[in-house]
């Protein structure tokens, strides 16, 4: 017969929720854990993180230059004390961690299903229930403990927790089914919108840049022209937007502002001068060649055709490069450094790796608790804190979930004792 009560009932077996159930397990085996996860398996999710790698973490997750934004913040340094790091979290399950290139850790195997494995295969030994195709649709708070609806079941749990995720990539479960079940309880969230997402601006701009990848310096521009953020790296073009991790970075970084340019400095490492004296050696070389093989000593041949139709060089490709003019050429040279593209909006949910937003810190104390409601507690992405890439935001689900699931199952202890 299914089982239908449970101490901890935990929903969502996304990777917050599956380090959750290990770590209430591990701390206090006088607790049983449940957890409901939609899905026909947990953690679809995290399968498809570091493009089947699994960044599982980074080194500087922890470090005074801080990665994440959001209200809750200002609880990551407590939550960071009292758990352990992604590298011997896995090691007790057998996963050996390896460092890459900017603090970025990866399984040795390479692969995201061994991760995902690992926390499976420790929570059924540590007797989680997995309840998989169980999507919670309501829950009651009772005089003790709360009624829970699981599909067509009904179930009881002395406490709950949330890590239900946020509204990225809603084809792997994290639909924001949870926030209307939350908010009717008096939850409180800030606004949400999706992060690490490619930036769309005018494909007229993106004519010839279609697939190509430059390095390079972006920067967030307010509507006033306030440099918002910048980020070093590989800028890739898309037909109708600008992509690579350092602009996706610019979307986490300015979750909550108004960004209204992307600027791409195409030669961060020279200054005005030298890149315009770069040019006319350019020119002084290829004076006879056609314009559209003028600029490939230095950039892709697209990326060099676009800047020059971008900065109003509407001479024919096959004409000679010596009918550019001097002001031409210093105009190319400005570009090469302040290549504009208005922002046209952000990425949609489906594109997005993260959420930024989520359930603020006014509803939530210190020990990842609800304040408006005693024995519900949250964990993962469904919170406010987003990270930018290089394994922060798994780094959070793991931190958290330890976190909260120890500290669930402490509260329904505590709550027996004290009758
Ligand atoms: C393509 C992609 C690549 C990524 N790569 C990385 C990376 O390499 N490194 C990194 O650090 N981060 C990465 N991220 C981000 C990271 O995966 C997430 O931040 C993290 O998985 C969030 O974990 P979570 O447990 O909070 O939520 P999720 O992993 O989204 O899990 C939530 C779970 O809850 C379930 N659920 C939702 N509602 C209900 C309900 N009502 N009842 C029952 N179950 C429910 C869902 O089905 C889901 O399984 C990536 C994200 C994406 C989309």
């Amino acid at each position: 017969m299914m089982k239908q009560t449970t101490d901890l009932l935990i929903i969502g077996g996304g990777a917050s929720g599956l380090a959750a159930a290990v770590a209430a397990r591990r701390f206090f085996p006088a607790v049983s854990v449940c957890v409901a996860e939609q899905n026909h398996r947990v953690g679809k999710k995290i399968l498809a993180t570091g493009n089947g790698r699994c960044n599982l973490g980074n080194d500087g997750s922890g470090t005074q230059n801080n990665p994440y934004s959001g209200t809750m913040c200002k609880y990551i340094p407590e939550i960071w004390k009292n758990t352990k790091d992604s590298v011997a979290f896995f090691r007790e399950m057998g996963i050996i961690v390896r460092h890459e290139e900017d603090g970025r850790l990866y399984p040795s195997s390479n692969q995201a299903a061994s991760v995902l494995d690992a926390l499976r295969i420790t929570a059924e030994q540590e007797d989680v229930f997995l309840h998989c195709d169980s999507r919670v649709t309501n829950i009651t708070p009772k005089k003790s403990g709360f009624s829970v609806q699981i599909g067509d079941e009904s179930w009881t749990a002395e406490a709950l927790l949330f890590s239900t995720g946020g509204l990225a990539a809603p084809k792997t479960g994290s639909d924001g089914c949870a926030f209307p079940i939350l908010s009717r309880l008096g939850c409180k969230m800030t606004q949400m919108q999706p992060a690490l997402v490619p930036v769309e601006t005018d494909p007229g701009l993106l004519r010839f840049l279609k697939g190509v990848r430059v390095p390079g310096v972006v920067k967030a521009l307010s509507k006033s022209e306030t440099e918002l953020a910048a980020e070093q790296g590989e800028i890739q073009f898309t037909p109708h937007a600008l992509s690579g991790i350092c602009v996706m970075n610019l979307t986490a970084k300015c979750a909550e502002s108004d960004l209204k340019w992307i600027e791409a400095n195409l030669f961060p490492q020279d200054t005005e001068e030298q890149m315009e004296a770069i040019l006319w050696e350019l020119y002084a070389v290829r004076a006879q060649w056609k314009l559209e093989d003028w600029l490939t000593g230095l950039l892709p041949k697209k990326a060099g055709m676009q800047l020059l139709r971008s900065c109003g060089i509407l001479l024919p490709f096959d004409a000679p490069v010596y009918r550019v003019n001097a002001e031409e050429l210093k105009n190319l040279a400005y570009l090469c450094q302040h290549w504009r593209f208005p922002v046209w909006g952000r990425g949609t949910w489906n594109e997005a790796q993260v959420t930024a937003g989520g359930i603020s810190v006014q509803s939530v104390k210190r020990d990842l608790q609800a304040s408006f409601c005693p024995g519900i507690f949250f964990a993962g992405e469904i919170l406010d804190v987003h990270g930018i890439c290089g394994g922060f935001n798994l780094d959070w689900a793991w931190r958290s979930g330890q976190y909260a699931g120890k500290n669930a199952a402490s509260w329904i202890l505590q709550k027996r004792i004290g009758g």
